[in-house]
């Protein structure tokens, strides 16, 4: 058996990640850029102003309170989007609307708020400004040819603003993994069907398609394939088109557990098989074609389990990704943890963040095929190979595998 670190470190050793495809800036939400973005313009464009109210001199309204105020002519308006239509003179000012281009001559803008205009075409200023005051200046967000993205970051809403910003409607992103889910059982029939005696629903086909979805990855559901080497071959193949291939079941000891053999016979370099964890030892990996191919464990934990750890690593570090780790969170647990030392196990739990910090509650019945602990779950606790638990109120690590650890109940909803 290896340990999880080590099986983690050989199959991130065989991933790479995948050729650039041009997206949409809005497509790209979610995606990682393969090519740094750079500014073909400075931002804002110009100096322009921060406030509705009047362009002027600072020299001109020094002294002004609003004992005192300075008068100004006010030479015309410039509502935002149109272009100044001259030099601002002494004593002279501009109506100025927020984002509009300051005009030549100005060097602040003073807020409305701030001014009494007259009936007379000019303007009391009863406060003074400092040079700049109120102005945007050209460039000081980017200047044109700064980098303003680099390769390798994740597009999130601010990237996209920041697109969009630059004019790049079109960006370079890495492909999204298109990634075979391939189920395997005599024992399976599919979601819509009735099962027999003996018979059980395909869950394993549907949950790892939607964390493969989960992972920015593109899921293709092949179904279900019998435990007959035949079955295995024939769908194995079509699964070596994609970018990835995941399978569940058969990769255990017993007499129809064939997904090794199949993968080996069709050219995968098997690099190993048990893993010290709990739930989901048995685990296959391979490379067949240059594809990487996962035989994840049958049991529904088990293989859910066994994806967090292994499999969507794997898919971030294919889509581009530099970060594909969550980190852990120290958490005071509720409740103790019993185990038999000898593998990591990674107890289903609920976590949630409290004024006090961190807590974390252990769920009843972690059996690896007990689905509904899975679906009161945010979070696994992480128990290290060599520990056989944790006693009540001891901090311990929790690895999350959903955003709701971060949310809060909102009462009355
Ligand atoms: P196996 O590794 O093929 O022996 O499967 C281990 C356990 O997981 C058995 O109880 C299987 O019935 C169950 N199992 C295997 N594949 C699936 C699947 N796709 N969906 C739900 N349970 C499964
Ligand atoms: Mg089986």
């Amino acid at each position: 058996m290896i340990t999880v670190e080590s099986a983690v470190e050989i199959i991130l050793k065989e991933i790479k990640p995948l050729e650039l495809e041009s997206v949409d800036a809005l497509s790209a939400l979610g995606r990682v850029l393969g090519k740094d973005i750079r500014a073909t313009r400075p931002n804002p464009p110009w100096d322009n102003s921060a406030m509705d109210g009047y362009a002027l001199k600072s020299a001109d309204i020094e002294k002004a309170s609003k004992d005192l105020p300075v008068k100004l002519k006010v030479i015309y308006d410039l509502p935002a989007g149109q272009v100044p239509k001259g030099l601002v003179g002494d004593g002279e000012a501009v109506r100025i609307m927020t984002g509009a281009p300051v005009p030549v001559g100005a060097d602040a803008v003073v807020m409305v708020e701030k001014t009494e205009r007259g009936p007379d075409g000019f303007v009391l200023i009863k406060e003074g400004a400092r040079r700049g005051e109120n102005v945007r200046r050209s460039g000081e967000d980017f200047k044109k040819g700064d980098i303003v993205i680099p390769a390798g970051s994740v597009v999130r809403p601010a990237e996209v603003s920041m697109l969009a910003t630059v004019g790049a409607p079109f960006v370079l992103v890495h492909k999204r993994p298109r990634v075979a889910v391939l189920s395997t059982g005599d024992e399976l029939v599919d979601i819509n069907e009735v099962p027999g005696l003996g018979k059980i629903s395909n869950s394993n086909g549907y949950a790892l398609s939607a964390l493969a979805t989960d992972s920015g990855a593109v899921p293709i559901n092949l179904g279900i394939a019998r435990d007959t080497k035949e079955s295995l071959r024939e769908k194995l193949s079509v699964a070596m088109t994609c970018d990835a291939i995941i399978s569940s079941g058969g990769v255990s000891v017993g007499d129809y557990d064939f997904v090794k053999d199949v993968l080996k016979e069709l050219g995968s370099e098997m690099i190993f098989w048990k893993v010290a964890m709990k739930p989901g030892k048995p685990l296959a990996f391979g490379i067949i074609g240059g594809k990487p191919a996962f035989g994840l464990p049958g049991n529904p934990i088990s293989s859910m389990v066994a994806f967090e750890q292994f499999v969507r690593p794997a898919l971030l570090k294919m889509s581009g990704r530099k970060k594909i780790f969550g980190a852990l969170i120290n958490a005071t647990l509720t409740k103790d943890i019993k185990i038999k030392p000898g593998r990591m196990n990674f107890i289903r739990a609920e976590v949630r963040i409290d004024s006090t910090g961190v807590i974390a509650t252990p769920l009843e019945g972690q059996g690896s095929g007990v689905i509904s602990t899975m679906v009161r779950a945010n979070s696994f606790v992480v128990v290290p190979k060599d520990s056989d638990g944790f006693k009540a109120g001891e901090i311990v690590k929790v690895q999350p595998f959903d955003p709701s650890v971060f949310t809060k109940d909102t009462p009355g909803y």
